[in-house]
């Protein structure tokens, strides 16, 4: 467990101002985790940087004392990837959160690493342009923690995920050195030399901490055409997916979610779906005007090769944005069902949905948990949302265990472990079913030439590294 002397204390004070730095143990408890709650340790400290210079000299600091630095934004992340594993300073960048410029004409912005990703699109939408990649945690996660994960979301089938939509940025490495990776603010988009902007992206906080960031920027769809499918079955929720696929249809999104998601969000929001369905797909088409309502009754067809029991087109934008408002806040409706949820990311090939959901009830009711289901079907990407109670002994290790073996089952139907919540503490030993040791180890060497010591956020991603599952939190146990 690193320490954080009381000199040291005062001098990050100095850097970051008195309300820059958290030690409090009350109020470290805020960062004890991420959204992925199973493993959980306080930090010894946590500063709130308000430019890239006072991060350098925090970071610059950290480097003299050796102790770990943990890039943070707000903490959205599901997979335990900010988790301060042996304590150390957490380097929370959401109060750089202005966007800096934005250039209309070259479809570019300079956004700070703490702006949350909606607020981009929100910034840019008057002119009908957006920033493509739209996580459903998009009001409140951060551009440098989508850049962390290469994040995506239920646009992602058409529009790519981070990757495609970040030119470059600035990375304070972990010796306090800056380094611009990428395109420049005012640049063009072909840069010479490695890529080392696509190597940062998905390292999950592990290269060093992004402050800027230039965005790309792209015009929105003028038009769309959104149907909800509610099925009696998953298994034909799920084929129909493919089969949209398969007769060459792209849509914008394609988004599925299982009975008892939808009877929770039904009863959070009263937004009217049906409490009997096996399952709901809504799959949006966008693009050009001309088209979409061709496109959309083969939509409606092949639903309906898939005995689909009702479809719902949106008749306005209001009933647009009330199916995806559904969708959305899918993972908020848990609350009213589980004390604690762990969700899981694999991926399966399209065609491998109706195995993996099969397996996915089979599992979960094998070893008596509950068990809701969203996907990103399109991508193949699923999110089973595993429920648990950390109050009961044995239950964090039980969802734990059940939620790997769903993973390990996706890589076995030719899957791979994670589509965008990354791999944090939870699947680093998981790597290991997916990655030779040969790979493993390049991948290594790549992070050892950003971070030589090892230093920033360490435990992360590699199998082996230490874990706290189960751990009960000192208020807790006090309680
Ligand atoms: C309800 C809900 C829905 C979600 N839906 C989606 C979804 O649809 N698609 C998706 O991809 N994800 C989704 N997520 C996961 C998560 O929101 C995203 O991965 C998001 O990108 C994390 O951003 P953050 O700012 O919260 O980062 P954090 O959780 O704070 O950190 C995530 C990673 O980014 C690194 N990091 C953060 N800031 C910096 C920085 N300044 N410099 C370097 N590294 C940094 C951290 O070290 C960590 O590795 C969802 C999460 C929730 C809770």
């Amino acid at each position: 467990m690193a320490t954080v002397a009381p000199s040291l204390v005062r001098e990050l004070r100095a850097i970051c101002g008195e309300d820059g730095v958290i030690t409090d143990p009350r109020q470290l408890v805020v960062y004890e985790c991420d959204a992925y709650t199973m493993e959980k340790n306080l930090p010894d400290a946590v500063v709130l940087p308000g430019s890239t210079q006072q991060v350098v000299e925090v970071v610059k600091l950290c480097a003299a004392h050796k102790l770990p630095i943990i890039p943070r934004g707000t903490g959205t992340s599901l997979s335990g990837a900010v988790l301060a594993v042996d304590g150390g300073v957490v380097i929370c960048t959401a109060r750089l959160n202005r966007i800096l410029s934005v250039d209309f004409r070259n479809r570019r912005a300079l956004v700070e690493a703490g702006v949350p990703n909606l607020w981009i699109t929100n910034a840019v939408k008057h002119r009908s342009l957006m920033f493509a990649p739209d996580p459903s945690s998009q009001p409140s996660c951060t551009i440098a923690g989508n850049i962390a994960f290469n994040a995506g979301g239920p646009h992602t089938l058409k529009y790519g995920v981070t990757t495609n939509h970040v030119l470059g940025f600035d990375l304070v490495l972990p010796s306090g050195e800056v380094v611009w990776l990428g395109s420049e603010p005012e640049g063009g988009e072909e840069v010479d030399g490695y890529d080392l902007r696509g190597v940062v992206i998905g390292s999950e906080g592990m290269f060093g901490i992004i402050t800027r960031v230039v965005v790309r920027l792209i015009k929105a769809p003028p038009a769309f055409r959104t149907v909800l499918g509610v099925f009696d079955t998953m298994d034909d929720a799920s084929r129909t997916v493919s089969d949209i696929i398969a007769a060459g249809l792209i849509p914008g999104a394609m988004e599925l979610m299982d009975q008892p998601i939808t009877r929770a969000v039904e009863e959070g929001f009263h937004v009217g779906l049906p409490l009997d369905a096996g399952a709901v797909l809504i799959t949006e088409l966008d693009g050009l005007e001309a088209g979409l309502d061709r496109q959309l009754q083969r939509v409606i067809e092949i639903y309906r090769m898939n005995r689909v029991r009702e479809v719902r087109p949106a008749a306005s934008a209001q009933e647009r944005m009330d199916l995806w408002k559904c969708r959305k806040r899918a993972f908020g409706a848990i609350g009213r069902i589980s004390p604690n949820f762990v969700t899981q990311d694999g991926v399966v090939p399209r065609t491998r949905l109706p195995e993996i959901m099969q397996f996915i009830y089979a599992i979960c009711k094998e070893r008596g948990l509950g068990v809701a289901n969203v996907a990103h079907a399109g991508d193949g990407n699923i999110h089973p949302i595993i429920f648990y109670d950390e109050r009961i002994p044995g239950d964090v290790e039980k969802a734990y265990a059940c939620s790997i073996e769903i993973v390990r089952k996706c890589v076995e139907l030719g899957g791979t472990v994670t589509g965008e919540h990354g791999i944090g503490v939870e699947k680093a030993d998981l790597m290991a079913v997916q990655f030779s040791a040969a790979d493993l180890d390049a991948m290594k060497r790549v992070r050892h030439a950003f971070d030589p010591e090892g230093r920033c956020n360490p435990h992360k991603m590699f199998p082996g590294g230490k874990r706290r599952l189960g751990f009960v939190p000192k208020r807790q146990i006090a309680a």
